[in-house]
């Protein structure tokens, strides 16, 4: 399988958040695949936004790209963009590639693997068994725990997207003791964890279990539209502000 194409480093944060937090949005979508903005659209708004890295990140379920021969055409765009906005604005290609099984198996062909700088791992549709509809409770944290471990022991995955976010969001909380071990997991493999304000309301406990255990993170908003630009960034520097002090390893917020 293709290797990751960036150190970790360069593409996550330290969780400690003590040189304060880099305009960078992770984690946006554009029409290329289910985004409501073109991606020049999605960059002038990233630049106005005074951010410093967009990442794009499609998805590559076959039903939410924008059709046939998709992502030679998004592989352009975003490289044109990016040599438009050179030494503004870094642009980068990604990709959210969702969970196909429970052994880390994902929606990725060897093309896009090759060209992506980014790949996001993600649990959408709950591998064999469909979307969440109709799922118990204990079925869907069950599921999605074991479907985000698996991402884990892909070497391709840099990121995880929103992990636990699906269950969280749509059936019931997903539990923090799972989060804490998927947190844990992906610190000793070295795979980021998207902090993200659109799954987890209020971010600190979050924050707060990646630094118990030392893992990186990626700020993405998931954005969909241009006014969710940006809105990770600005959860976390609302964060750093207030200081380290504020935010204990138990989440604690004094
Ligand atoms: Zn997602
Ligand atoms: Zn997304």
């Amino acid at each position: 399988m293709t290797p990751r194409r960036h150190p970790l480093e360069a593409l996550s944060l330290d969780p400690g958040l003590a040189d304060g937090v880099p305009g960078w949005e992770q984690h946006a979508h554009s029409r290329f695949s289910d985004g409501k903005a073109e991606a020049a659209a999605v960059a002038e708004q990233a630049w106005k936004l005074g951010l410093s890295r967009l990442i794009f990140t499609e998805h590559t379920e076959p039903h939410l790209v924008s059709g046939p021969g998709w992502f030679g055409d998004y592989a352009r765009e975003v490289r044109r963009l990016a040599a438009e906005y050179a030494g503004r604005m870094e642009i980068l290609l990604g990709l959210e590639v969702p969970a196909l099984d429970f052994q880390g198996g994902v929606e990725l062909d060897e093309a896009m693997a090759a060209e992506a700088d980014f790949v996001l791992g993600a649990v959408h549709a709950l591998p064999g068994q469909g979307w969440l509809g109709g799922r118990s409770p204990e079925q869907a944290i069950e599921l999605e725990h074991k479907a985000l471990l698996g991402l884990l022991d892909n070497p391709r995955i840099d990121a995880l997207a929103h992990p636990g976010g699906i269950t969280h969001l749509y059936v019931t909380p997903f539990p923090m003791s799972l989060f804490d071990e998927v947190v844990r997991r992906a610190a000793e493999r070295g795979v980021a964890i998207e902090m993200n304000p659109a799954y987890q309301d209020p971010l600190e406990p979050y924050l707060a279990c990646c630094r118990r255990h030392g893992a990186r993170i990626s700020p993405g908003s998931n954005a969909h539209h241009l006014e969710g630009l940006g809105w990770a960034w600005r959860e976390l520097s609302r964060l750093a502000v207030r200081g380290s002090s504020h935010v204990g390893e138990e989440g604690v917020v004094a």
